[in-house]
């Protein structure tokens, strides 16, 4: 396989345009390097390293961050500590320093962490196209079709009490086969399932996503996907409580 010839932009169009002439957008590039996810590097990359797209300020997150500097951050544990724990469980350590938040969102994996933890605090997701034009996004509708461009940043919504629960099927880092992020909204608590569908889905724990909802493959059974967002939905809305009684 030839190296593909890197372009570095000078501007966050620039890379649009050279992705939209069919350059591959390169995050961290831990999916686009791993045999396990199928996207790979074609003969051209534009690299988004010297366009700024690493600022931390909450509550927007810049494209660049890496998903080690969310979990290493205070003010996002105070802040939304469901997505900070997504972000810690996600992966390894070594893959956690090199994944980016714009990688992360753009991969779109079903079985992606912070994917259902950022959806349930609401968060928006800016993508700047070809022609310079930056527009926001809902992070569900951007899942659901993503639209050509960078990812520039993803802005959280308002701070919450929050708690992510994930199961796997085996220790140590594995691709959760289902997950569960809950955050506070006054009186409710609004649950998000992960990993049991192409993307997250909102859901109401007493009436759990019906069987037909849910993916069925050789990691788990619908049937068993549905009774573990009840054991997790349970755990975390126990975490979140917990946290308002300290
Ligand atoms: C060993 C291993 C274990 C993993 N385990 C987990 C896990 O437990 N949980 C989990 O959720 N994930 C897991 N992952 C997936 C990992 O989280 C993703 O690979 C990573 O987050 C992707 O981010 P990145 O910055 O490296 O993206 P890249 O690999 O650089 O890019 C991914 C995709 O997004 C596009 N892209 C990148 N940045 C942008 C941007 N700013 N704008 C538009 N498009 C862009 C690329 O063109 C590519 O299509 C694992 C990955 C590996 C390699």
């Amino acid at each position: 396989m030839m190296a593909p010839g890197w372009i570095r932009p000078d501007s966050v169009t620039a890379a649009a345009a050279a992705a939209a002439a069919g350059a591959t957008i390169v995050g961290g590039a831990a999916a686009l390097c791993s045999l396990a996810f199928a996207p790979t590097i074609g003969e051209s990359a534009v690299d988004l390293e010297g366009l700024g797209l690493d600022d931390l300020e909450l509550p927007r997150i810049g494209a660049m961050v890496t998903l080690e500097r969310l979990t290493s951050s205070d003010e996002v544990a105070a802040g939304w500590p469901v997505v900070a724990e997504a972000a810690a469980a996600t992966a390894t350590p070594e893959v956690r320093r090199a994944a980016t938040v714009g990688g992360t969102i753009a991969a779109r994996l079903p079985t992606g962490d912070l994917l259902t933890a950022l959806c349930a605090v609401g968060a928006a997701v800016v993508v700047v196209d070809a022609e310079g034009r930056s527009t926001p996004y809902a992070l569900p509708d951007y899942l659901a079709e993503a639209p050509a461009g960078i990812v520039t940043e993803v802005e959280l919504g308002l701070p919450c009490r929050g708690a992510y629960r994930r199961f796997a099927n085996r220790a140590g880092f594995a691709p959760a086969v289902c997950a569960v992020a809950g955050v506070r909204r006054e009186e409710r608590i609004e649950l998000w399932a992960g990993a049991v569908g192409e993307r997250p889905i909102p859901f109401v724990r007493s009436v759990l996503p019906e069987e037909a909802a849910l993916r069925n493959d050789v990691h788990a059974s619908a049937w068993y996907r549905r009774r573990l967002l009840g054991v997790l939905s349970d755990e975390v809305v126990a975490a979140i409580q917990e946290e308002e009684v300290r």
